[in-house]
């Protein structure tokens, strides 16, 4: 795997501490007396930047998980996005919180804003880890965005291409080969 990347564009270290950060401005955003919680990670780019931020929350909170596929295969272009997996926990009157690996054109989002929108949420919020230049439409924002990256096509700490490198620790781009 290692033989893949081409260069490293943020360390687990630089992740680590960013997340941290994260964690604590979105504690800062839901008191803990206001219960009703529900993370919402779309899967399955987002489980390792998951698996570290709700581990530095330290309020009660329920995960609902979604999936989404917009890249089929061996492609670094999203097409258009579909749920491939629905949320199955009530979000009715709950304060939501949507965890996204990476922003991009912003289909993804909106499609599981509309979703969830329907389902009548107290508030919704999205985190992301990384957002690329805007290529996203003014209507689909993050409310909590870890690093903004260049526009390349990136793997590593969850992020796949063609299913493989999510087990990468650090954000890396592969050598063109690769692609
Ligand atoms: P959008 O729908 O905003 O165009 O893209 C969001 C989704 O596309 C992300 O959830 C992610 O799964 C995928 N994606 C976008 N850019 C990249 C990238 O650079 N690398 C990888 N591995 N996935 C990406
Ligand atoms: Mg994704």
């Amino acid at each position: 795997m290692e033989g893949d990347i081409d260069r490293i564009l943020i360390t687990h270290e630089q992740l680590d501490r960013r997340i941290r950060e994260m964690a604590d401005d979105i504690a800062a955003c839901y008191p803990e007396e206001d219960t009703g919680l529900v993370l919402v990670p779309i899967l399955a780019g987002s489980i390792i930047f998951l698996a570290d931020l709700i581990r530095r929350l330290p309020m009660k909170m329920k995960l609902g998980l979604i999936a989404v596929s917009s890249y089929a295969g061996a492609v670094t272009e999203s097409r258009d996005a579909s749920i491939t997996r629905d949320l199955s926990v009530d979000i009715t009157d709950q304060h939501v919180l949507v965890i996204d690996d990476i922003l991009d054109t912003g289909k993804t989002l909106r499609l599981v804003g509309q979703r969830l929108r329907e389902r009548k949420p107290r508030t919704l919020r999205t985190a992301v880890l990384l957002r690329k230049p805007s290529k996203a439409p003014a209507d689909v924002t993050a409310d909590f965005v870890g690093f903004e990256i260049e526009d390349e096509f990136v793997v590593g700490y969850g992020l796949d291409y063609d299913g493989h490198y999510r087990n990468y620790p650090h954000i890396a781009v592969l050598k063109p080969e690769r692609y």
